[in-house]
């Protein structure tokens, strides 16, 4: 059997563009608990990258909670495409019967919205949920507007994520909108992650565990912040994906399915059986990255000398 060293960086491109990225690059290193996952995006700097390293070392260092749940129900993620390639998402989404329609991309218009969510909606079919997420793309009027149409050729939106970047906006339209509202740069990227509950900004949380410095903490702030929780991927392999999995099995109440069936962005995995959904819901487990799988996505000597140089600055920093 192939050794498989205590630190590999991976490079596998994605599907199709998402999040402005075409590759997605991770590092993964195996401690006493396990193995575990760091991959910040690649315009972060040092100091964003700090949560993400805690994570990563609490993960490969710390036993998980234990689950209160065997499975986790999770949506399939529909990115800013058109409506045919929309609709072909969610036929392929493995049972999930929610979808996260991305929203607000830069250069498209409400009419690519409308016709992506409605197309996401008729593929559902009856009984399945739609949710929107903007990433912070409108202004209040926008997002007021943009939420009326989605919420009508949608059936009803589940909720709307992120519809402005700050969190007095994200108050303001939840002031004028019935559709519940989500933060999620507003809690992970925010200086305080509780002013969304000050301002009543928001109805759901959305927390990630490797920006938000692990499973531990993140159970905390879920504690504290005190609305129902979404946990969601930071789109990586299924190493970290199982410590999103880990989150969300040890939350006392899971009222919304995940966001963690992001697997499927990818066009190979560190991992013989890539945690992808069954009739959506993924299972919670440990995986650990297989010899011959990581072959085929491990990095190139000056990526990986990218990645170890990274980790010694985020490690300084
Ligand atoms: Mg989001």
């Amino acid at each position: 059997m192939p050794q498989i060293p205590d630190v590999v960086v991976y490079r596998v491109p994605m599907r199709t563009r998402f999040r402005g990225i075409t590759v997605r690059e991770g590092l993964l290193l195996r401690g006493d608990a396990g193995w575990a996952e760091f991959s910040p995006f690649l315009d972060y700097d040092a100091r964003e990258c700090v949560p993400w390293l805690v994570a990563a070392r609490a993960s490969a260092d710390v036993a998980w909670p234990t689950p209160v749940r065997d499975a986790v129900p999770v949506n399939c993620t529909v990115p800013a495409v058109g409506p045919e390639q929309a609709a072909a998402v969610v036929t392929a989404g493995r049972g999930c019967r929610t979808a996260k329609v991305k929203v607000a991309e830069p250069g498209q218009s409400l009419a690519d919205d409308v016709a992506r969510v409605e197309a996401v909606h008729d593929a559902l079919g009856p009984g399945g949920r739609v949710r929107v997420d903007a990433n912070g793309g409108w202004d209040v009027d926008a997002a007021v507007a943009a939420v009326a149409a989605l919420d009508r050729v949608a059936g009803g939106l589940e909720y709307v994520e992120q519809p402005c970047a700050s969190v007095e906006d994200l108050a303001a339209v939840r002031r004028r909108v019935d559709v519940p509202v989500a933060a999620d740069e507003s809690i992970r990227r925010a200086a305080d992650p509780y002013r969304v509950v000050e301002l009543e900004a928001a109805d759901v949380a959305v927390l990630k565990v490797q920006p938000l410095g692990g499973v531990a903490a993140c159970l905390e702030i879920a504690e504290r912040i005190g609305l129902p929780v979404v946990v969601s991927s930071a789109l990586e392999s299924s190493i970290g994906i199982a410590a999103g999995v880990a989150l969300a099995a040890a939350l006392p109440e899971l009222p919304y399915a995940c966001g963690l069936a992001t697997v499927q962005l990818l066009t190979a995995d560190v991992v013989a059986r890539p945690l992808l959904p069954v009739d959506g819901l993924l299972p919670v487990t440990r995986p650990v990255p297989e010899a011959e799988a990581l072959r085929a996505v491990t990095a190139d000597d000056e990526t990986t000398a990218r990645w170890l140089a990274r980790l010694a600055e985020v490690e300084a920093a």
